[in-house]
C-alpha cells in the first residue's frame, strides 16, 4: 500500500484519481485505506495520486510494504478480476 505523510496540505486533488477508492479525507490529512490501495496495479503503470500530488507527500508504505504478487491478489480479490 502506499501512504499519506502528514506533508499532506488537503487539496483533495488525489481522491478522485485513485481507481480503488482507496483515498479520503482523514482527520488530520488525507488518508489511504490499505485494504483498497494496489499501488494502481491493474488499473495503471504509475500510482496516480503520485503523479498528480503538488508536494510529494505520497510514498511507499513502510507497515504495509507488498510485492507486485500481492499486490496483484489485492486488485483480483477487490474486482474480481484475474
Ligand atoms: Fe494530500 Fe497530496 Fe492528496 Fe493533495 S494530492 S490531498 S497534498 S496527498
Amino acid at each position: 500500500s502506499l501512504k499519506i505523510t502528514d506533508e499532506c496540505i488537503n487539496c483533495d486533488v488525489c481522491e478522485p484519481e485513485c481507481p480503488n477508492s482507496a483515498i479520503s479525507p482523514g482527520d488530520e490529512t488525507y488518508v489511504i485505506d490499505p485494504g483498497k490501495c494496489t499501488e494502481c496495479i491493474g488499473h495503471y503503470d504509475t500510482p496516480q495520486c503520485v503523479e498528480v500530488c503538488p508536494v510529494d507527500c505520497i510514498i511507499k508504505d513502510p507497515d504495509n510494504a507488498e510485492s507486485g504478487d500481492q499486490l496483484w491478489g489485492k486488485y483480483e480479490q477487490l474486482t474480481g478480476n484475474s
